[in-house]
């Protein structure tokens, strides 16, 4: 996919496309204003909010790339290569009537765990906060799922052409556990991963079992029998 400083080639060839940085979707009065008041001043003809809680700036001409991400200032995501695309959350305890868990939350301290680091293909992240996976915690490259006796992690999913279920990794785990699991998940990812093989071919060709011996054994809060 050809890139202009962190902005998207889009259909038409010559126009470029440029994703905001609103985790979980979360957005106030002002932010809304803010990138309304870009979309009008660059006459950006299309803005659509997307799948993974963020909204594209589309169709816009590639001298305008550097000014567009210049007044967006944090709301704008320069793409600059393989790393985690979005942290997704429903609205958990926030206000759903079926949270069981603080989605929103969680999501924010993964946001802040994986910032910045870079992996052999993108990764998403789905957090759900009730076992109805509104998330599509499955179909993620780490999922979560809040129940009310804590969070189930799991790994290695994707929808996309090939579509693989993720494999659950941990059950019944603290907030701090949770986060802490992801973090050692995306390291040992990012160590043993292929250039460009997502986390679904990552498990395909190295298994449950290898990912047990080699990482989940040394983690005391695992418990092997259920993964
Ligand atoms: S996953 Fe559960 S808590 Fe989250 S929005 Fe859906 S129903 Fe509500």
């Amino acid at each position: 996919m050809k890139k202009v400083n962190g902005a998207i080639l889009q259909r038409d060839g010559k126009t470029y496309g440029i994703m905001t940085h609103t985790p979980s979707g979360i957005v106030t009065p002002g932010d809304l204003e803010h990138i309304a008041a870009v979309g009008r001043k660059f006459h950006i003809p299309i803005m659509k909010i997307t799948s993974g809680q963020r909204m594209i700036l589309a169709g816009i001409p590639a001298e305008d790339v550097d000014s567009v991400f210049k007044e967006l200032g944090p709301l704008g995501t320069p793409d600059l290569g393989p790393c985690v695309k979005f942290v997704q959350a429903c609205l958990g305890t926030e206000s759903c009537t079926w949270g069981s868990q603080d989605s929103i939350g969680l999501a924010s301290k993964i946001e802040a765990l994986v910032q910045d680091k870079k992996f052999p293909a993108k990764v998403k992240i789905g957090v759900s906060g009730c076992q109805r996976s509104c998330s599509e915690s499955q179909l993620r490259d780490i999922g979560l799922i809040g129940t009310t006796r804590g969070w189930i992690v799991l790994f290695g999913g994707n929808g996309g052409r090939k579509p693989r279920v993720a494999d659950p990794i941990a059950y019944g785990l603290s907030e701090s556990e949770a986060c802490d699991l992801v973090g050692r998940l995306l390291d040992f990812y990012q160590k043993h991963g292929q250039s460009q093989e997502r986390t679904a071919r990552f498990m395909e060709r190295i298994g449950i079992d290898t990912l047990k011996s080699e990482l989940l054994s040394m983690i005391p809060y695992i418990n092997l029998d259920k993964v």
